[in-house]
């Protein structure tokens, strides 16, 4: 998940090709205590963000159509990953996964909903990012509680989740900072006090540093009003479009995010969030070779640029 790491020091988890010619940027492994780590994510959203009728976990490729109702290849066609067959061919009918929550609207297409509904999904997602900085990968796991029912709850809960997600990444010891993810003037307080005073944000997100220079959203609250409802079929039940909103985590940043806050090993990770991510209890050093945690040396640290 590092996008270039020092190949003779991967760390913990993940890894990458050695070798530059065989290494594609923003393309990573996770290893055994990565996975851990995203198990424990998990958990500790599924318990966040109750509520959810039902969870699914999503493939790598969607039908080219529903990516197309969604309106994404229009929106970011320079982002978009499409799948070929042979050259004769020419592209198939899938495209890679943009995001999580497309997965789901197909399932509720033409209904009438009763009352609200909320779905989680994860996906492996692809986006064509040009850039090789920390945590900008170009396939990532992105996990997305999907809320559906009238405009003011879902406005509402949009509001909640945004307020869970900031609470839940914080009981990890991240501190994250809220932006809209539009307002050219990140960074001025009075600027993005204005800015999350202004109902009509659609998209917040949650920023955090991933490395000594780097700050990427780890996640992000989106109010998508109509669009989807509209695009999809889904109906109020007096006959009007559903409202949606999501609350999306990028979870490879996320344990970025974590791993530049408290350090490269799990074992140095505080025992509270450590117990959260359910990794037990925190390892006995054997020996006298006990490092300080990178976390400790962190502590009060303001690296950060804009992206
Ligand atoms: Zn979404």
């Amino acid at each position: 998940m590092i996008v270039a790491p020092d190949p003779a020091r991967p760390g913990e988890g993940l890894s990458m090709a050695a070798d530059p010619a065989l290494r594609a940027p923003g393309v990573a492994l996770v290893g055994a205590e990565g996975t851990r780590v995203l198990d424990g994510l998990r958990a500790g959203l599924a318990a966040a963000f109750g509520g959810s009728e039902d969870h699914f976990l999503a493939p790598p490729v969607i039908a080219r159509a529903v990516s197309e109702r969604a309106g994404y290849p229009n929106a970011f066609p320079h982002l978009l990953g499409t799948v070929h067959g042979t050259e004769d061919d020419g592209p198939t009918d899938l495209v890679l996964t943009s995001a999580a929550c497309h997965h789901v609207y197909p399932l509720l297409a033409g209904t009438v909903l009763g009352g609200e509904r909320q779905f989680g999904v994860e996906a492996v997602c692809f986006r064509a990012e040009a850039t090789a900085e920390t945590g900008r990968l170009r396939s990532f796991r992105m996990y997305e509680v999907v809320r559906f029912g009238a405009p003011e709850e879902v406005q509402r809960w949009r509001d909640r989740a945004l307020e869970s997600a900031v609470e839940w990444v914080g009981g990890l010891g991240l501190t994250v900072e809220v932006v809209a993810a539009n307002d050219p003037f990140f960074g001025r307080p009075g600027r993005l006090l204005a800015a999350v005073q202004r109902s009509e944000e659609l998209k917040w997100e949650l920023l955090a540093p991933v490395d000594d220079r780097q700050v990427q959203a780890i996640a992000s609250a989106n109010g998508h009003k109509d669009h989807f409802g509209a695009a999809f079929g889904l109906a109020l039940a007096d006959g009007s479009p559903a409202h949606s909103a999501c609350v999306a985590f990028g979870l490879d940043r996320v344990v970025l995010a974590l791993r530049h806050r408290h350090g490269e090993r799990t074992g140095d990770w505080p025992a509270h969030v450590r117990q959260a991510l359910a990794l037990g209890p925190r390892p006995e050093r054997t020996g006298g070779a006990a490092s300080t945690s990178r976390g400790a040396q962190r502590a009060g640290e303001k690296g950060r640029t804009s992206r």
